[in-house]
């Protein structure tokens, strides 16, 4: 199975409208626990929490069943656990969220896992030319000239965020799928930025996906070699190296993502 933070109850509001990443079930993930704002792990008495009702970083853990995503037994589980977070948040923003149409110009922003599963998926909605950026400098001046039609932040600092309103062509769309921080706020010129421009913005969590039926579809993808997983393991590792990959991933020196093979 993989296994997705992004429950999909299919019966709230939001499930019912298309809309599963907004699941009402997803107000428990704060809570540390499962559904019932509980964990199933303990040590010495106390409560040890889940992290996103997962709790991946042990070699056995309890999921809600809903959480859950069945996957053909031939597929290395390797790649497929980059389709848990990461690869679909990216992917699902560029395809599901970010209205890209064949052609378009797309700047994605942030090259970690999720910033370059979002140029995948860009390529996958026929983008014309997608421009990659990461902290440097020469690509940021070339898509702050004319604009883009797309942008999508894979990253969740401020003052990038706020350079990528500025990289949007006017009418363009703005996708925000980084993570900043829970009190972070954005401040923008209203008329110049988003008025007068008449430019778009849109939030996007978990690639606005259906774990159901898109995790299935992109394990398809990948086997067709539509869909480049293998590609962005950069490291392998034992789950006593966990704290050094979390390290790492903090310092930016994975380019994309670890995997931790049990
Ligand atoms: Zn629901």
């Amino acid at each position: 199975v993989v296994l997705a933070s992004a429950p999909k109850c299919g019966r709230c509001f939001w499930c019912l409208r298309g809309q599963p990443t907004l699941c009402e079930q997803i107000g428990h993930l704060a809570s540390g626990g499962l559904l019932d704002d509980t964990p199933r792990f303990a040590l010495n008495g106390a409560r040890v929490h889940q992290l996103c009702f997962t709790g991946t970083f042990s070699e056995v853990t309890v999921v809600p069943g809903i959480a859950a995503v069945k996957i053909p037994d031939d597929v290395p589980l390797g790649p497929a656990a980059l389709l848990g977070c990461g690869v679909v948040t990216g992917y699902g923003a560029a395809v599901n969220t970010a209205g890209i149409r064949p052609g378009d110009s797309v700047v994605v922003i942030g090259c970690g896992g999720v910033g370059l599963s979002a140029i995948q998926g860009a390529r996958a909605r026929q983008a014309g030319q997608i421009i990659a950026i990461d902290r440097v400098t020469d690509k940021l001046e070339r898509a702050r000239r004319r604009g883009a039609d797309v942008v999508i932040g894979a990253t969740g600092a401020i003052a990038a965020m706020e350079a990528m309103i500025g990289m949007t062509r006017r009418g363009g769309e703005c996708v925000f799928v980084g993570m900043p921080g829970a009190h972070d706020t954005l401040s923008l010129p209203v008329l110049r930025a988003l008025i007068a421009t008449q430019r778009t913005f849109r939030g996007c969590v978990y690639g606005a996906i259906d774990i159901q039926t898109d995790v299935p579809d992109m394990i398809t993808k990948y086997q067709n070699g539509e869909l480049l997983l293998d590609e962005m393991v950069t490291r392998t590792l034992p789950l006593e190296e966990v704290n050094s990959a979390l390290r790492n991933l903090t310092e930016g020196v994975d380019m994309a993502r670890s995997v931790i093979a049990f």
